[in-house]
């Protein structure tokens, strides 16, 4: 195109905006900037998806804050940027006064706002580059080995009735996602200790998802628009909305105008651990918050949410994309982890994980056990393996004076969410991070299974040696739990963990799944195990999460739920293997071996080849094209507009008859626009033009209680 009629679109801007490339199939143009506005009175933060602008004279306070993909202005009145209790005073971080209607905010009223003098007020900015949250070493196959880039804005300021407490709020806006990450920093640079009782890092005052004359806020929508996450999450759900701690809907009663009678419509949105009230703060010392990560969402269409998260974790944890191809293995003696590396060396495994039940204790730091590991460790090493093991935190009974302290009967252990738990603070607590850390750094193991990371106990001990007492105890725990993570991702050791740290390190998540049904006969597991997959990955990529395969019996079930002698069984361990590797999800094939007999070992090797030529598209986002119900045809499909193949189709018959079905494939987020060439196994190629809804309809035959998959170019 002539430069001038670029110049000329520009200037259209509407045309211009409508133009645009989707971020999800194309974000390289959306690139952050801080600025200063032509007036000297705002700062403004956009990367052409999302646009925040803060004024910052008589104080600062956000006074917009728009989706540029579909114009919404998510703002409804201004408020502090942060609120913080010291030493059990409440004192707004920023702020201005006198918006009288607080339904929507103009430009010209701001002028007129005013500052209040009890208030942290601002100070100064700066604007840097995003620097890594941690420093994550790669060490395993990974779909993105990019850390997110962007620009920071941090904003100082000081309060003249708290001398010496300075207070930063930092905003990272990313480059190529509608993102900010928030948080804030408090430091004591004054004589004597302070406490900080509570620290709300994020406060807006967002427009109403709905209006109801009647209706609590537990009731009523919250406002869609925005998506919130911290890196304060737990309880074992593995998924996030059920596992936040910190995300906080609440009324506000400045807003007379609302439409609700009684003033509670749920249209103020609060970022803060509840439980975390006193944390103690000596001179010099620092206090950092949680991280609120807050995504702009720009329609109601569930996939497009879900990518918009998906494309979330994998720019900000990128760790999250490594996906090591490994086994469980169960072992009870060496010969068997030998036996073990051999099998994963013949058939392209990558890695090997010493299961539960196994005679790793990690725990051990024992010179002998120390150097028999680091044998062991060497050998696979030597063979190109890589090699992990299992350790149990949580749910653990360890002694009176070293569990979790119920706050309410002052009795071990009374309130723990797992039944028994030892607290992180206490001395055996602080005494298993050290002992953890020493095996892994001196038997040189690259993966660490941890089952039941820190799941939020609260503990009032103030005995423990890693806590003050009761206010802190979460917030130390889980300070404890992360450090540990951190350690383990800057060492380049992958990390298993069921709960949501996803963003502190940790690389995978369990599925979510019901363990008592590996149990269940092979029949059930095949559906229960796609729906599994199904659901997971709404908001979670493929290289998140785990999944199952007993080989062995597990929990119960009798010989129609193993599927050992695996030579037996091949063509469910193939169709397990082929919905597990086929969605791109790495399941812990538990049991004492790979494969039996020769035919067992080629079947193993094919599949495992399989999954290496396709690895990039496999390990790419998931649009959902039919969950299973055992009645009829299910599947997914693998997109990526960046790859040469830019779609992969899994298609599963659970009947017992052979099926003809015309399949819609919608191709939108493969980025194809006209026409798709697409082969089914190793096929010939068929070519197919799109719809006018980026959509292909083709006719597909599967056998019977079988499987078929479709690459698109
Ligand atoms: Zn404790």
């Amino acid at each position: 195109m002539p430069l001038i009629f670029i110049t000329l679109f520009a200037k259209a801007q509407n045309v211009n905006e409508k133009q645009k490339a989707d971020w999800l199939i194309n974000n390289k143009g959306y690139v952050a900037s801080v600025k200063k506005s032509e007036t000297g009175k705002d700062i403004i933060l956009s990367n052409g998806l999302l646009k925040r602008v803060f004024r910052i004279q008589p104080n600062i306070a956000c006074i917009s804050y728009e989706n540029l993909s579909n114009g919404q202005q998510l703002l409804r009145n201004v408020k502090p940027e942060a609120v913080l209790t010291i030493d059990g005073k409440k004192v707004n971080v920023g702020g201005l006064y006198g918006q009288k209607e607080n339904a929507y905010l103009l430009p010209e009223w701001i002028d007129s706002f005013t500052a209040n003098e009890n208030d942290f007020q601002f100070k100064s900015y700066t604007v840097s580059e995003i620097k890594p949250y941690i420093k994550w070493k790669q060490a395993f196959w990974a779909g993105n080995v990019k850390n997110s880039t962007g620009k920071m804005l941090t904003v100082n300021f000081n309060s003249n009735s708290l001398k010496g407490i300075d207070v930063a709020v930092h905003y990272e806006l990313h480059d190529g996602l509608p993102l900010i990450v928030k948080w804030l920093s408090v430091i004591n640079n004054s004589d004597h200790s302070v406490v900080i009782n509570k620290a709300i890092n994020e406060i807006l005052g967002l427009v109403e998802e709905e209006s109801a004359v009647v209706g609590t806020v537990d009731q009523m929508k919250k406002q869609h628009g925005i998506y919130v996450e911290t890196n304060y999450a737990f309880n074992n759900a593995m998924r996030y909305d059920m596992s936040d701690q910190t995300t906080h809907w609440k009324t506000d009663s400045v807003y007379t105008s609302q439409v609700n009678y009684n003033y509670q419509t749920p249209c103020l949105l609060e970022v803060y651990p509840e439980k975390v009230t006193d944390i103690k703060l000596q001179p010099n010392e620092a206090f950092n918050s949680v991280h609120t990560h807050e995504l702009l969402i720009d329609s109601y269409d569930r996939e497009r949410r879900g990518l918009a998260i998906r494309k979330m974790y994998a720019a900000v944890a990128p760790w999250t994309t490594e996906n090591p191809i490994f086994m469980h293995l169960v072992s009870s003696n060496d010969e068997q982890v030998k036996n073990a590396i051999e099998q994963c060396t013949s058939t392209g495994y990558e890695a090997l994980i010493l299961s539960f039940g196994s005679h790793c204790n990690m725990e051990d730091t024992t010179a002998a056990n120390i150097k028999k590991w680091k044998v062991l460790a060497q050998l696979a090493h030597q063979k190109g393996i890589k090699i992990g093991s299992y350790s149990l935190f949580s749910s653990r009974r360890i002694s009176d004076k070293d569990d979790v302290i119920d706050p309410v009967t002052h009795k071990p252990d009374a309130a723990a969410l797992f039944g028994n738990a030892a607290c992180m603070g206490s001395n055996w607590g602080l005494a298993y991070i050290n002992k953890l850390k020493y095996f892994m750094e001196n038997t040189g193991f690259d993966i660490f299974e941890n089952d039941g990371p820190y799941p939020g106990d609260l503990c009032a001990s103030t005995t423990h040696p890693g806590h003050l007492g009761l206010g802190d105890s979460q917030w130390k725990q889980i300070e404890l739990q992360k450090g540990l993570y951190h350690w383990c991702s800057e060492h380049g050791i992958y990390v298993n963990a069921p709960d949501w740290y996803l963003l502190d390190g940790t690389n995978k998540i369990a599925l979510g799944y019901r363990e008592v049904n590996f149990s269940l006969s092979r029949e059930q597991q095949k559906i229960l195990n796609r729906q599994n997959i199904f659901d997971a990955t709404w908001e979670e990529t493929p290289s998140m999460v785990w999944g199952f395969v007993p080989l062995t019996r597990y929990q119960g079930g009798g010989e129609e739920a193993v599927l050992e002698p695996l030579g037996n069984h091949l063509k469910d361990y193939e169709q397990l293997m082929m919905q597990y590797y086929g969605a791109g999800v790495q399941a812990c094939y538990r049991g004492p071996r790979l494969y039996d007999t020769d035919k067992t070992k080629q079947l193993v090797i094919k599949t495992i080849a399989w999954y290496k030529k396709y690895r990039d598209i496999l390990n790419s986002d998931i649009i959902h094209l039919r969950r299973a119900n055992g009645r009829d045809w299910d599947g997914i499909m693998h997109v990526n507009p960046n790859l040469k193949q830019k779609g992969l189709v899994m298609l599963f018959n659970p009947t017992t008859e052979k099926i003809t079905r015309k399949i819609t494939i919608p191709l939108y987020y493969s980025g194809l626009t006209t026409t798709a060439t697409v082969k089914e196994k190793d096929m010939a190629a068929k070519q197919y033009s799109l719809n006018r809804n980026y959509e292909i309809e083709l006719m597909v035959t599967i056998e019977p209680e079988n499987y078929t998959w479709l690459a698109v170019e």
